[in-house]
């Protein structure tokens, strides 16, 4: 066991750190920090993540894949803001879904403009009557003349609103044991139009959290990925590395409130000393610290065993519970530390609290993945009841 970074691995944290800082917090300061970024912004910064090799990481070099490990992706995504880290994973796993199970004539047409950060690209599962069980989908698919036509309603898609292309799940029919035949289909917005609209939520507020509605939308039958009912095999393969990649979301996040409160700390003055001499003070900071560490730890090993070639699912499971909760009671210390300034829009703390605070439900709430490591530990599926 070796808790030391890698030369390379030390330089790619560097170089994100200072791609952040330099090109990447600027322009979102420049914009209201409470709105979603303009698409044209969004593909402004995504030029600048295509150099950090977020595009497709997970595809082989040979098909523009960008030999990134997920160990250092997931280093990325703790320097990145956590609306920008969010999105490139949602475009990116949908990279990945369509390049699994994808013919080669599907490939060409669909990948390029993705890779190339040309286009912007997202994955609808979620409904409004479905979330954890993605297997009971609602939207329908059905064959007419040579076309696929959606109908339905997807909640909480990541880029929604921005995207020119979709992965639609939806449930093309039942098998003979009369469950959904869940399957991926690949819209194009150009040619099968769909409505996107933002949704207003507390956090993650540059981010792009959408509604997207199909209404007898048709799509060319060439566009269904692999065969009918198989969506669900390529989604766990990319919620594996999706659940540490958000955790390492929430450690950047709380490692920043860690870094302002310990600024803050050593210049609050009250009872004639600076609060970072009081130990009731040290002890938060103390606890903010460890619970960062812990999280980061996890989130390490689940994506090094992935480098290694490891189904990590319980690892990823528990790395993405602990982190985002524990960053999400991290930052909460942190605002604690800062007094009331804490809960004000003047200091960050505030709205990395807010940004936290949408990190337990992505790619599995905190209760999936207890049950993902339940399940694990005893052999025993507690999903329903
Ligand atoms: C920031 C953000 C980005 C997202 N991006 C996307 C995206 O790009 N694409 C997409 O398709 N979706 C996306 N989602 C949706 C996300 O996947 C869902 O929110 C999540 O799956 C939970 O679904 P739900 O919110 O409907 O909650 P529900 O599934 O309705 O759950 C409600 C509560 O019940 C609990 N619960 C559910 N089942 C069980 C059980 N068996 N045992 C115990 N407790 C249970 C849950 O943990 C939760 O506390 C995103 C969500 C957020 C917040």
């Amino acid at each position: 066991m070796d808790f030391k970074l890698s030369e390379e691995q030390r330089m790619i944290q560097q170089m994100a750190r200072e791609c952040v800082a330099r090109e990447i917090l600027p322009v979102m300061a420049a914009h209201d920090r409470e709105r979603p970024l303009p698409k044209s912004v969004m593909l402004d910064l995504y030029a600048v993540l295509k150099e950090l090799g977020l595009m497709a990481p997970r595809l082989p070099e040979t098909e523009g894949g960008t030999g990134l490990s997920y160990l250092a992706y997931g280093m990325i995504m703790e320097e990145l803001p956590a609306e920008l880290a969010l999105s490139v994973m949602a475009h990116e796993s949908t990279v990945a879904r369509i390049h699994l199970g994808a013919n080669e004539e599907q490939k060409k047409r669909f990948l390029p403009k993705l890779i190339a950060g040309e286009a912007l690209a997202c994955t609808g599962i979620s409904e409004p009557n479905v979330g954890s069980d993605p297997r009971s989908i609602e939207t329908r698919g059905r064959q007419e003349d040579g076309m696929v036509v959606l109908d339905g309603t997807k909640l909480w898609i990541t880029n929604g609103s921005i995207s020119d292309l979709i992965v639609a799940v939806a449930s093309m029919g039942q098998d003979a044991a009369g469950r959904n035949l869940i399957t991926r289909v690949v819209v194009e917005r150009e040619h099968s139009p769909y409505h996107a609209s933002e949704v207003d939520a507390i956090g993650l507020r540059q981010g792009h959290l959408s509604e997207v509605v199909f209404e007898n939308c048709r799509v060319p039958e060439g566009n269904v990925l692999g065969e009918a009912g198989d969506a669900h095999g390529a989604l766990t393969a990319t919620w594996l590395a999706n659940r540490p990649l958000v955790g390492m979301m929430a450690v950047g996040l709380a490692r920043r409130a860690l870094e302002a409160c310990i600024a803050y700390a050593g210049v609050r003055k009250q009872f004639g000393r600076t609060i970072g001499g009081f130990q009731l003070i040290q002890e938060m900071l103390s606890e903010i610290a460890t619970r960062v560490d812990a999280a980061r730890l996890l989130c390490y090993r689940a994506l090094a065993m992935l480098d290694d070639g490891v189904r990590s699912n319980k690892e990823a499971a528990m790395a993405k519970w602990f982190a985002t909760e524990n960053c999400l009671a991290a930052i909460g210390l942190a605002m604690q530390c800062h007094g009331a300034s804490g809960l004000t829009r003047e200091v960050e703390i505030e709205r990395l609290y807010r940004d936290a605070r949408m990190l337990t439900f992505p790619d599995g709430t905190t209760q999936i993945q207890h049950l993902i490591v339940g399940q694990e530990l005893t052999g025993i599926s507690a999903f329903r009841g």
